[in-house]
């Protein structure tokens, strides 16, 4: 069964779940209507189906290589970036005056979404290109806009984004790569960046590197950080590519998996760059690529699932052993009727469905906040980004690692691809800011409006589920009660004036609050659906087996430091 890019669930939680119908009316995105959204999500499906999809094994098997100093990328994979280059698709979002579609991000989300469920590794060059159009968009010169958003819009040139240096991993501030002024408004930059994804391609056009390094003048840490647009080739007035920019890959990393995404050690060797945005503001600069990549990360970890669902469950429908329980009343006399492995795709598909929906809530809390300017939507974005890339990438791994067991030996045999989604989707977990990295974010400056956004959220769920005791009280109570205990967690946290005590829960923090989400999001469905229906079935089953985790997670949040630190580095070494 070849891949089917999950477009009648993204419809569906448009239309009942996320509401992206107050998106649609808002002014800035009246070019969204009904029939656009179809059109365009049916043309992405396409591509993603035909033409990413097929390629995403040899990304695995024929991996990008660093022959001569040029990097030649997987078979297909210049064809398969070219088709999405032509469709405009990468200007989805991007401004129109500079060639974009300007539609909203829920629908970028989507497409990001498709293109990662059929081809991780080569998805991962569009999103870091969009978050560089974001950040020019936000942060450059007219001048550094005029020469390059058009061409990273059209997909004639890529971006890319230097942070991590050896030394400088979630502590970027350690950062040591210099810029010195050249005096003619030009900087020279110097030093190693490591992991750098998509580094460098075959595809032709420019590479261009945003990169964050130091000013003479800048102090330690990040407020004495610049960012620097650095290109692979000096672009002349005219556009056309000049002379050679002094940059180089100095080598490609040798990774657990996504061997079609080439991860370079990049090395700037007084490279001539432009800087973006102010001296010593470049973190908040680069903050918005990173937070329009976080959201990106987190589908890139949902799409990597669906595409895991896809497999195990066709593998599921196939695999015979033995007498089901199902056998003589209507069963498939497949594996899939057996009950443990009945749970397994039932859990894959259940957190599809609520990872999908957290995510693409938070799109249309972004598209909402840019459209409208209100301050409690960008607050309901800025709290939902952590939880989108955290909650988003663990469902990757777990979803991947379940259709691994759902294809029992096979699914430890790489022919049949179920191992590579794994290996594929890990590093979401880890890149982008690790998951412990955005659950600290979430306990500490997303809750700095003393939980107000978080607060909110409760309130809508709880309001919502208390209303839907009229008609559901079966799955409405469940979820009411889930909710009071997010209140709960929520006030012990911010209770706490010692973050680090907060910070100690902080991962099981995140994941019940998703949990708790998932539960709304699924009653939403259910309601929707008239109560009955497919929808109803998984979100019962979600709410009976699932949404119970938010209780040991939360009771795990607000346990403190002190037990963490009791547990002494002898008695962990003993
Ligand atoms: C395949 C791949 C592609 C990548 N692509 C890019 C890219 O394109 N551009 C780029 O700039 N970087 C990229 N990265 C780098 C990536 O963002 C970093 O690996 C990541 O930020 C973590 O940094 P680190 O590896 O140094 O781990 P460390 O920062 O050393 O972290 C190690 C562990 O300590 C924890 N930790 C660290 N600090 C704290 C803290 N203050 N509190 C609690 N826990 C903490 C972490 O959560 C983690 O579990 C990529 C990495 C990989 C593997």
């Amino acid at each position: 069964m070849p891949f089917r890019a999950p477009v009648d669930d993204v419809r569906f939680i448009f239309d009942n779940v996320v509401d992206f119908d107050k998106v649609a009316a808002t002014d800035r995105f009246a070019e969204a209507s009904s029939d656009t959204v179809d059109a365009i999500l049916g043309e992405l499906a396409r591509l993603s189906e035909e033409v990413w999809a097929p390629i995403n094994r040899d990304g695995d098997t024929d991996p990008a290589m660093l022959e001569n100093g040029v990097v030649r990328t997987s078979k297909g994979f210049k064809e398969a970036f070219g088709a999405l280059a032509e469709g405009g698709w990468l200007g989805l979002s991007a401004a129109e005056d500079s060639g974009g579609m300007g539609l909203p991000l829920a629908l970028t989300s989507a497409m990001n979404d498709m293109l990662s469920a059929s081809c991780l590794s080569l998805g991962l060059n569009p999103l870091l290109t969009q978050g560089q159009i974001e950040a020019l968009e936000n942060h450059a010169s007219d001048a550094l806009k005029a020469m390059y958003l058009p061409k990273l819009i059209s997909g004639e040139w890529t971006g890319t984004m230097n942070l991590t240096e050896p030394q400088a991993g979630s502590d970027v501030g350690a950062l040591r790569s210099k810029a010195v002024p050249n005096g003619d408004g030009t900087y020279a930059i110097s030093g190693q960046k490591v992991y750098i994804s998509w580094g460098d391609h075959d595809f032709g056009g420019n590479v261009c590197h945003l990169v964050l390094a130091r000013l003479p003048d800048g102090v330690p840490g990040t407020k004495g950080i610049s960012l620097f647009m650095v290109p692979k080739y000096i672009p002349n007035e005219d556009g056309s590519l000049g002379e050679a920019n002094s940059l180089r890959v100095v080598s490609l990393e040798h990774k657990m998996g996504l061997h079609g995404s080439p991860t370079a050690v990049m090395e700037y060797d007084g490279a001539t760059g432009w800087l973006v945005g102010e001296e010593h503001k470049g973190m908040a600069a680069m903050f918005t690529m990173m937070n329009n990549a976080r959201l990106g990360v987190g589908i890139q970890g949902l799409g990597a699932a669906e595409g895991a669902y896809q497999k195990a469950l066709e593998f599921a429908l196939e695999r015979k052993q033995g007498r089901t329980p199902l056998e003589g009343k209507g069963g498939t006399g497949a594996i899939a009727d057996f009950a443990d492995v009945r749970r397994m795709l039932g859990e894959m598909r259940a957190d599809i469905f609520t990872a999908r929906s957290i995510a693409l809530a938070c799109a249309v809390a972004i598209d909402m906040g840019h459209a409208t300017g209100e301050a409690e939507w960008k607050a309901r974005a800025a709290f939902l980004t952590p939880i989108a890339k955290a909650f988003g990438t663990e469902t990757g791994m777990r979803v991947s690692e379940m259709g691994m067991q759902v294809h029992g030996g096979m699914g430890f045999i790489e022919e049949t691809g179920a191992a590579q989604f794994y290996r594929d989707v890990r590093v979401t977990a880890i890149y982008e800011g690790t998951n412990g990295i955005q659950a600290m974010d979430l306990v500490a400056r997303k809750m700095m409006d003393k939980g107000e956004t978080a607060f909110a959220l409760i309130d809508e769920m709880q309001a919502f589920t208390e209303t839907a005791r009229a008609s559901c009280d079966t799955l409405a109570e469940p979820l009411w009660q889930a909710i009071e205990t997010l209140r709960e967690a929520t006030e012990w946290m911010l209770a706490q004036g010692d973050l680090n005590e907060r910070f100690a829960g902080c991962v099981p923090y995140l994941m019940g609050f998703a949990r708790v989400l998932g539960g709304y999001y699924h009653l939403k469905a259910a309601l929707a659906e008239g109560g009955e229906g497919p929808r109803s079935r998984l979100a019962a089953f979600y709410l009976k087996r699932l949404l119970p985790e938010h209780a040991g997670l939360l009771a795990h949040a607000t346990v403190g430091a002190a037990d963490l630190y009791a547990l002494s580095i002898e008695d962990l070494s003993a």
